[in-house]
């Protein structure tokens, strides 16, 4: 005879703040096969974990209903509770009663006949769970990590130090990111390549991380412990294995002027580049569209030059593919497009740069040694003008409405750092809010306000008109309350970021998702913050979300950490709850196939569909999508299904 047990949780005042949990058991002991309920505190608390396992043992329960928060919570803890009393883990199962009853409604009549259905519905699942088994798949004690930035290569370097091998994937011919751009880093202006670059070379030379760089990931098959990846490693056209590095043959390139990504279109690179001098590897590309080699058929010149024999015209794309047990995904950010703000006058004029450019501009490694100058004359600017928020915040349609998070305090290094170099040029900032929350942030803030003296104006800037040679710039003073009409002779937008191009393909191809803006999304805000909705897949860097250099760092350490304790593993705990076909039914029409996002399912057969259980991850989209309703899904069959349904409207 079924005996379930139920048990109803106050979580303080989060549901008994607005449901009559009294009512709740009451009404819930009325129904067929409830042996016992009971309202208690705090259920997850150890005394209520307590009271769930005395309970089983007393009463010899059969089944039990934990009528509580979203199963996402605490779903695992009800059932290690039960397991240590010896009841299948499988045989608890949660009402939530919380995030989808007391929290959502505001009447306590309507939110307690909720909570008593929902507790019903979870009753009449019980009476038809069975006792489910999990099984065991091994772990291929390998990490990937997809992004070479300082994310990727703060992850590889945990991982390698703790004794598993690391592959990254680099979309661009070196890693280093956008942190490799940047001039030096807030608050405490380190010069950014001083700090990068030995993590650079400490990536290269680590027996455990091989790095492919101007590689993007194919294909990917698999599940958490057992990923098969292949990588598509694009041709360089410049044998690796040979090529020493040497320069000669950038340097007799006749192809000067195609704009370098690195330096941000500032200056000119050749068709066969490294990006920058501290490039890992240090071994060019041949950017084929602008190749005259490639374009005609003549030229040459790099391989006549190249001493080592390492240019490779006839070089083809490889794929390779290798298997990991984790993946970290650290794709960066891009900076927003500023074609649809014209306002700013960022097409007009060669005066007005985004921080990035001007990132540039600063390093004495950029394109000016950095000197600052305006690109339209080479000179001296008398005064450089900062405009915040540039698609930030914005609530047009034109731009991102979440905040970008770092470009307050580049800001205020970049005026620091103009001041440093020239104390007679004007620094005035244009900013909404400033926004500096992070360990000395704000004393960095207020030094350059106060200590360097540059100048910081509440208000928005309406229009920037280029006049001649100086920039026109209409704005309000919003403190003051005045409209403003000021001429300067640069302007610097801080250009919101969002997610790399790459971001939302590659968490699709990982069965991972992304938010509205295309961040990929963690497993839980706040509990679960590096984790993704896929087990063995996890989040570091911008992008997951906006965020500066230590905390990306910190992130990727994190990430790091959570993959080593799971390489470390020898065996996985696969999910029982997988799908299965009844042979009777399916007639092998291809349809489950066509939707599985794993590969689980075969037809070998001929006849019938079939599920490989150590690739099925229990989605359900199989059952959902076949015809016949030949296909089931163990913990979550149609017969439970429609059993909580009736109960619900009962
Ligand atoms: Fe030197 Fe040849 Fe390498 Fe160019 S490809 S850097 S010429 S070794
Ligand atoms: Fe430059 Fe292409 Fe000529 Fe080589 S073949 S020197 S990359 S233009
Ligand atoms: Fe594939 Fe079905 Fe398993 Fe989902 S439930 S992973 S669709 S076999
Ligand atoms: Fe069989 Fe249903 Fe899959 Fe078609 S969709 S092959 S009927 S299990």
């Amino acid at each position: 005879m079924e005996k379930i047990g139920v048990f109803v949780c106050h979580c303080g005042s989060n549901i008994k703040g607005n449901v009559d949990t009294a009512a709740v058991v009451e009404q819930i002991s009325h129904v067929d096969g409830v042996a016992m309920a009971v309202e208690y505190p705090y259920m997850c608390a150890e005394a209520g974990q307590a009271m769930i396992r005395n309970a089983i043992t007393e009463h010899g329960l059969t089944g039990v209903v934990v009528a509580a928060c979203s199963p996402r919570m605490h779903e695992a803890t009800f059932r290690k509770a039960a397991e240590r009393a010896g009841l299948n883990s499988y045989m608890v199962e949660i009402a939530n009663i919380r995030e989808q009853c007391s929290w959502v409604h505001r009447d306590t009549v309507s939110a307690t006949k909720k909570a008593v259905a929902l507790a019903r519905a979870a009753v009449a699942k019980v009476h038809r769970n069975t006792p489910l088994h999990p099984g065991e798949s091994s772990v291929t004690k390998r990490a990937l990590v997809v992004g070479g930035g300082i994310a990727g290569i703060q992850a590889a370097l945990d991982i390698a130090e703790a004794g598993f091998e690391v592959t990254i994937v680099e979309t661009t011919p070196s890693i280093g990111g956008k942190m490799a751009q940047l001039d030096k880093t807030f608050p405490t202006l380190d010069c950014s390549a001083c700090i990068l670059t030995p993590k650079m070379v400490d990536a290269a030379g680590h027996d455990n991380i091989a790095i492919h760089t101007y590689s993007e990931i194919e294909k990917v098959e698999g599940f958490v412990g057992n990923f098969t990846v292949s990588i598509r490693k694009k041709a360089r056209s410049v044998d690796m294995d040979k090529c020493t590095g040497c320069g000669d043959c950038w340097a007799k390139c006749p192809v000067k002027r195609v704009p370098s990504e690195f330096d941000s279109g500032l200056c000119n690179r050749t068709a066969i580049y490294t990006p920058f001098a501290q490039a890992v590897p240090n071994v060019p590309v041949i950017d084929r569209t602008n190749c005259v080699k490639f374009k005609t058929g003549r030229c040459g010149l790099c391989r006549t030059v190249c001493q080592p024999g390492a240019i490779d015209f006839d070089q083809q794309d490889e794929i390779i593919t290798e298997n990991f047990g984790a993946v970290v995904l650290a794709t960066g950010y891009d900076t927003i497009s500023l074609d649809k703000f014209g306002e700013y006058a960022y097409h007009d004029s060669p005066d007005v740069l985004t921080a990035l450019e001007f990132e540039r501009m600063t390093n004495a490694a950029g394109p000016t040694d950095g000197r600052i100058v305006r690109m339209s004359d080479g000179h001296k600017p008398k005064s450089i003008t900062f405009i915040q928020c540039v698609g930030s915040r914005d609530i047009t349609n034109r731009g991102k409405t979440y905040c970008s998070k770092i470009c307050c305090m580049y800001t205020a290094k970049q005026a620091i750092l103009i001041k440093d170099k020239y104390p007679d040029v004007d620094v005035q900032v244009f900013y909404i809010d400033v926004r500096t929350p992070g360990k000395n942030f704000d004393e960095f803030y207020r030094r350059a306000a106060e200590e360097y003296g540059v100048k910081y104006i509440k208000g928005q800037v309406g229009k920037v008109v280029n006049v001649g040679d100086t920039l026109h710039i209409q704005a309000v003073d919003m403190l003051e309350g005045r409209h403003m009409d000021i001429q300067t002779d640069m302007i610097i937008l801080a250009t919101a970021i969002q997610p790399s191009a790459t971001a939302k393909t590659t968490a699709g191809m990982f069965s991972s998702s992304v938010d509205q803006n295309h961040f990929m999304t963690e497993a839980h805000p706040k509990l679960r913050p590096v984790e993704s909705h896929t087990a063995g897949v996890f989040l570091a860097g911008c992008g997951q979300g906006p965020k500066d250099i230590p905390e990306t760092v910190a992130q990727a350490s994190a990430a790091a950490a959570k993959v080593i304790g799971l390489l470390v593993k020898d065996k996985l705990m696969t999910n029982p709850c997988t799908a299965a076909t009844d042979e009777d039914l399916c007639n092998n029409c291809g349809l489950c196939g066509n939707v599985c996002p794993y590969g689980a399912i075969t037809y070998e057969s001929k006849l019938t569909a079939s599920v490989n259980n150590a690739l099925c991850q229990g989605c359900g989209a199989c059952v959902v999508t076949c015809p016949s309703g030949a296909m089931d899904l163990h913990g979550f069959t149609n017969r439970q299904l429609m059993a909580e349904v009736d109960a619900i409207c009962k």
